[in-house]
């Protein structure tokens, strides 16, 4: 499935998602911007993203990656064959997109299997018809995380998903993700623009706040001898259906768990 808006002359958010009985299992955005392509859905909605670009007559002059993942990633090779764009990602990313594990299971499922890409580093300002793109290294949610700067507007990819998380991928590092919220929000942009939402810097400075808030609650709850499961039960027991079903279709790939286990290493590291 795809809908997409026009934010402004030559920006466009699309968002993609695998149809599962009339509706996605999961949209994902991606962004073009005065000829850029910032991420690009996932494997199953790659052909339709290529179509929707075709049919809207779009020039396409390069892919830029935020990171690795499937819903971020899975249209790139076909953005490069159709189009002739060159995709870039962080250096961090090269190995992973040249030669992508098997993703799980239920990834396999909602996202697809991501093909390989060969892409070209993002280097610290790279320049694409004059247009400049700064990148800036925001590991957090993935290890090989980046946000770009172009004009006034910053594409964050999946820094922040959540105005407060409740969920989290077994390898999130919410001590990056903090570090990284810290560093963005000294740049100056209008918007922020994500995988799953758009924020302004506001928005970021409460996400970050948020973050904080729940790391001493945990902190608090562990001192008082709390176990990780009895946090996960007294913070996050009245959670959405969808955040559950999350948890067991993903074996705990995704999970309250791993958000209260993160926030508790945080303040070891
Ligand atoms: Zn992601």
């Amino acid at each position: 499935m795809l809908k997409w808006e026009r934010i402004a002359k030559d920006f466009m958010a699309v968002s993609v998602g695998k149809e599962y009985d009339g509706e996605p299992y999961y949209w994902t955005t991606f962004y073009y911007y005065k000829g850029l392509v910032i991420d690009t859905g996932c494997p199953h909605t790659a052909e339709e993203s290529a179509k929707f670009m075709k049919d809207m007559n779009i020039n396409i002059e390069a892919v830029l990656l935020t990171h690795y993942h499937e819903d971020h990633c899975g249209g790139a090779y076909l953005f490069r064959e159709r189009f002739g764009a060159e995709v870039f990602a962080s250096q961090k990313s090269m190995e992973i997109l040249a030669n992508p594990p098997e993703v799980p299971a239920y990834r396999q499922v909602v996202w697809g299997q991501p093909k390989p890409v060969k892409a070209k580093p993002l280097k610290e300002v790279i320049e694409f018809s004059g247009l400049a793109v700064k990148t800036f290294e925001t590991p957090g949610h993935s290890f090989d995380g980046v946000s770009l700067l172009i004009e006034d507007y910053l594409f964050i990819g999946d820094l922040v998903t959540n105005p407060s998380p409740v969920i989290i991928m077994r390898d999130e590092n919410l001590a990056e993700t903090v570090n990284s919220l810290k560093m963005v929000l000294n740049l100056s942009f209008e918007k922020a623009y994500g995988g799953h939402g758009v924020w302004r810097k506001n928005d970021l400075a409460k996400v970050l706040e948020n973050i904080l808030d729940l790391k001493s609650n945990v902190e608090a709850l562990h001192c008082m001898g709390l176990s990780i499961e009895q946090i996960v039960e007294k913070l996050f027991s009245k959670v959405p259906k969808k955040v559950v079903q999350m948890e067991v279709i993903s074996k705990g790939e995704w999970s309250r768990r791993n958000l209260v286990k993160a926030l508790l290493e945080m303040g070891q590291k």
